[in-house]
């Protein structure tokens, strides 16, 4: 018996095997986040890959019985993966990981396009929680859909290709910046200035046209898309950071990526749930709208993870009331990781801790914990059980100190349907920056964790 408490580091802990398995697991979440920078590209991600691992798509008037493995894509940009166990569902419930696949970007605007000066730019109107200064003088690709008249769908990714070309916001010169530099940070850089420069090349034989280039990069995308201009309105386009992952440090004991929250629990969810060979019944859910409140048709606040439940207790005649209040939930996002350079935003007894492991949060919110769904001190000790009986190093800790701000996350959602939940992620650096740091250890500790889960 360990009378202290001492947080434990997972690369120290690990032996030559285990730190192999931490940095081949890397390997696949590094591929996994490269084809998955938005909602879309990341259900679409994990349909592909459930489909290899013997997934079937779900109905929701089928009979499910032991044995079947089943997804479902809710609008494109949502998926649920259900494989069903042995257990009497009604008397062990469910066990159900949700993570997000939206993180931060720079919308269009429905009327996106415009020129001055020479170039063409497309508006932006940022989605999530970013500081906008951020996102000047960095690459950037294009990623969404486009509906034409008559319901046909394009398919837009424009940035991530080598030879692709990206696209990009300006900022100001250093020599013209002094009335700019004395602005507070969260003023420097205006929503509105967020346009990216998306062509230059005047249309040739129209020099009476005083938006050629504008007409000329229409002309381009018409040919390339069969799209005009008004098209725009009836689109889901996005510029998120252009490039891959890639390894942080001469060690590459970390990686630096785009949307790390929270693919970097997606990704652990979903592999957990392909390799456990549990006999309960596991859901995995990549949500959507995470970023922006939960709300809508794709978002955990919509009605549609109950439906799934519901199908699968009515497939074995058990009431649903019955199997949601058995049912247990990890709601797996991330946290702030303790940073030395802004240590004044932490309590360091009460923050997480890069390469320590799993961080479980019992509770979010901010101020007095408020719009947090607080883990009772029971399902704390159930999440405590299982994983230290399974080897997984785990840490808690708060999101910065009291009173800093704060942030939520889909947890209440799940609650409030009578689930047991409670936060499980993996620590960040420069959460919600184009590019994040976290931790190789921390990605797998986070598998072992949802595997611990499922079992
Ligand atoms: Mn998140
Ligand atoms: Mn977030």
């Amino acid at each position: 018996m360990e009378l202290k408490y001492t947080r434990k580091n997972v690369y120290k802990e690990a032996d030559g095997k285990e730190l192999e398995k931490i940095y081949k697991f890397a390997e696949g979440y590094k591929t996994f986040l490269d084809s998955s920078k938005t909602e879309r590209d990341a259900s679409e991600t994990a349909r592909k890959l459930a489909e290899a691992n013997g997934f079937k798509p779900f109905s929701f008037s089928e009979k499910l019985k032991a044995g079947d493995k089943r997804y479902f894509v809710n609008r494109g940009k949502n998926i649920f993966l259900v494989k069903v166990g042995k257990k009497d569902v009604a008397k062990d419930g469910i066990r159900i990981m949700v993570a997000h696949v939206d993180s931060p970007r720079l919308d269009l605007k429905p009327n996106p396009v415009f020129e001055d000066a020479g170039l063409c730019y497309l508006k932006t109107h940022y989605y999530g929680g970013i500081k906008k200064y951020q996102w000047t003088s960095i690459p950037l690709a294009l990623h969404g859909v486009v509906m034409l008249r008559g319901g046909k769908k394009k398919e837009i990714c424009v940035g991530e290709d080598e030879n692709d070309p990206i696209f990009y916001i300006t900022d100001l010169l250093p020599h013209l910046s002094q009335e700019q530099s004395q602005k507070p940070l969260a003023k420097a850089i205006e929503g509105e200035s967020l346009n990216a420069v998306i062509g230059g090349l005047p249309s040739v034989g129209e020099e009476k046209d005083e938006e050629s280039v504008k007409t000329a990069v229409l002309n381009l995308l018409n040919k390339k898309y069969g799209i005009t201009e008004v098209d725009f309105q009836c689109s889901e386009l996005c510029f998120v950071p252009a490039g891959k992952a890639r390894d942080v440090g001469f060690d590459g004991a970390l990686i630096s990526a785009y949307g790390h929250d929270d693919k970097v629990c997606a990704y652990p969810e979903m592999q957990a749930i392909f390799d456990s060979d549990s006999d309960r019944t596991v859901v995995a859910v990549f949500a959507d709208k995470e970023e922006v409140g939960s709300n809508g048709t794709t978002g955990m606040q919509s009605k549609v993870i109950s439906d799934v439940i519901e199908t699968i207790a009515n497939s074995f005649g058990a009431n649903p009331i019955e199997v949601r209040y058995n049912s247990k939930c990890i709601s797996a996002d991330v946290t702030a990781g303790y940073d030395p350079a802004y240590s004044s935003a932490f309590e360091k007894r009460n923050t997480t801790f890069i390469s320590c492991g799993a961080a479980v949060s019992k509770y979010t919110g901010a101020r007095g914990k408020s719009n947090s769904s607080d883990a009772s001190a029971e399902y704390m000790g159930f999440i405590r059980d299982i994983f230290e009986d399974n080897g997984v190093i785990w840490q808690t800790g708060e999101l910065g100190a009291i009173d800093m701000g704060g942030g939520g996350t889909v947890a209440m959602y799940i609650a409030n349907l009578g689930i047991d939940t409670v936060d499980v992620g993996v620590p960040v650096l420069s959460m919600h920056a184009p590019y994040e740091l976290i931790s190789k250890a921390d990605v797998y500790s986070l598998y072992k964790a949802c595997l611990a889960f499922c079992k």
